[in-house]
């Protein structure tokens, strides 16, 4: 399977193949900076099977905590496109919302960091609800 994907400005696209692992809804501090207050909805993609089609991110990693995340996200309109973990080698995490189809995302595997969920936040009932990470 290859998903198609861009940002708002649709100077960067790209194409992420291979299988999906992991549907996740994060609701951490950070994701809300990201998302605009909402849980961030991802895709865990092999990153060997992600390409950039055109344009090229401009990327961003917190030098103050550990282990920071890099977050990629267009330098013209700042859409977020995916994140790459130190904890996840080899992945890629996609942002839904900039696939051509975000209803391939269909629902979470799981909801993490609930210790950071905000009241008005939702989580599908039948969907697991973790603290902080998914254990492995
Ligand atoms: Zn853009
Ligand atoms: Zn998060």
């Amino acid at each position: 399977m290859t998903l198609f994907g861009r940002c708002y400005c649709g100077e960067i696209r790209y194409e992420a193949g291979g299988e999906v692992r992991s549907r996740v809804q994060c609701h951490c501090r950070e994701c809300q900076y990201i998302s605009g207050g909402s849980p961030n909805v991802i895709m865990a993609m092999p990153a060997d099977a992600f390409h950039y089609l055109a344009g090229s991110p401009r990327q961003f990693s917190r030098s103050d905590i550990d282990q920071p995340v890099t977050r990629e996200f267009c330098g013209t309109c700042g859409t977020h496109l995916l994140t790459r973990s130190p904890r996840l080698p080899g992945l890629v995490l996609v942002k839904v919302g900039t696939l051509d189809d975000p209803s391939i995302f269909q629902r979470p595997d799981a909801a993490i960091f609930a210790i950071d969920k905000q009241a008005f936040h939702h989580v599908q009932d039948d969907v697991p609800v973790f603290e902080r990470r998914k254990p492995a």
